[in-house]
């Protein structure tokens, strides 16, 4: 008996867990839900286990005799700094073994695709999840195939080939890669991270982290909002934590995107109406339309919550403060330092709330665009 099903938010519809379905006949993304009855997880009993998301292997839906997939991947360290006079804790997901926090969806999506007998994939990402999809699949020995826009960061694009993928650079935008990717996937087993449910199992270990290595819950959570699935994992895993009794109450959940690319913000209050900036820094945020989009938005309002809109100036001062605090990210992930005092400025976010920042892509990722801000004077 298994304790998760394949299910669809939207119409109901369910579908077994090892079907090779990747979103609802209805058109819309899946969930795995994972039944909370009689299940029970005390942190004092992982100790011992190892230093790797894997140490909530009851929680992630992967069968108990399955081959895991794993680079020793998440359970990344957390610092606490004080900001503006601010509690923050920063989680270093940026050392993850590919250099960002999609390690923690490709080891569970991989591994998911390794037990239903896929052999090839196709994934269409702007570096990262590319990158992280690439490598666990050299791993689990499936070929791999990954659509890019034309323009992502060359070290991305590196990467993504030295892992030994397929890499197809697409002309035009985000959209048009994905548009790429799933005609392709006509042939072979479609692995997109922003609309796979196992992918999102994976990136909520970064809530259960938390827990576990801090103790209690975050009043406030920023994450970095491109396709939504490190937001909706955090989520998700910080609402298993509070039906399990691991958590007495909700964090505010605050979405952070960048001018150019505000889709939940548009949708929440309208229209933010600035351009895409000439230079996209934070390039892991580029995504003009989520497939989660609906969730995002309802988690938001749930957790009372909110959305932030940073623009390049802040992002790279945000860069610049966190490289003096010996933390070398790239801007994707200095957006959240940038929406913190943003929020702080507008009154969104208060002096006395505990904050939890995920940094999730390593600096060296950016190196390119970094060299081109600064030949801009941004630095
Ligand atoms: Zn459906």
């Amino acid at each position: 008996m298994t304790r998760f099903k394949l299910r669809c938010v939207y119409c109901g519809r369910s579908y077994d867990l090892s079907s090779r379905i990747w979103r609802c006949e209805c058109g819309k993304p899946l969930d795995v839900i994972l039944e909370l009855k009689d299940l029970e997880v005390d942190f004092r009993l992982l100790k011992g286990r190892e230093a790797s998301m894997w140490r909530y292997r009851e929680l992630l839906p992967i069968p108990p005799k399955a081959r895991i997939v794993t680079l020793g991947e998440g359970y990344t360290p957390v610092i606490v700094r004080e900001v503006d006079g601010v509690h923050v804790t920063l989680k270093l997901d940026y050392l993850n073994p590919t250099g960002s926090f999609k390690d923690r969806g490709a080891s569970v999506l991989v591994t998911h695709l390794l037990g239903i007998g896929v052999k090839e994939i196709v994934e269409d990402s702007s570096g990262n999840a590319g990158a992280a999809m690439a490598a666990y699949s050299a791993v689990a020995g499936i070929k791999c195939k990954v659509f890019v826009p034309a323009d992502a960061p060359e070290g991305k694009k590196l990467q993504i080939a030295s892992y030994g993928a397929e890499l197809v650079p697409v002309k035009g935008s985000r959209a048009q890669v994905g548009v790429a990717a799933m005609k392709e996937a006509e042939k072979a087993y479609y692995a997109g991270h922003t609309w796979n449910p196992f992918f999102l199992e994976g990136l909520k270990t970064v809530a259960y982290e938390y827990v576990e290595q801090r103790g209690g819950t975050p009043d406030l959570v920023l994450i970095p909002v491109g396709s939504g699935g490190l937001f909706l994992g955090m989520f998700k895993g910080f609402k298993e934590m509070l039906g399990l009794g691991l958590v007495d109450r909700m964090p505010r959940l605050m979405a952070v995107q960048a001018e150019g690319f505000t889709p939940v913000y548009d949708a929440m209050y309208g229209e933010y109406g600035r351009p895409v900036p000439e230079l996209i820094l934070a390039d892991g945020i580029a995504v003009p339309k989520p497939p989660r989009l609906e969730q995002v938005v309802k988690a938001i309002r749930e957790t009372k919550g909110d959305v932030i809109i940073v623009n390049n100036k802040e992002i790279l001062m945000a860069f610049k403060e966190l490289a003096r605090m010996g933390l070398f990210v790239e801007p994707t992930s200095a957006t959240v330092l940038a929406a913190l005092r943003r929020g702080l400025n507008e009154g969104v976010i208060e002096k006395g709330e505990e904050v939890y920042m995920p940094l999730t892509g390593i600096g060296l990722k950016a190196i390119d665009k970094l060299l081109k801000a600064t030949s801009k004077g941004y630095l």
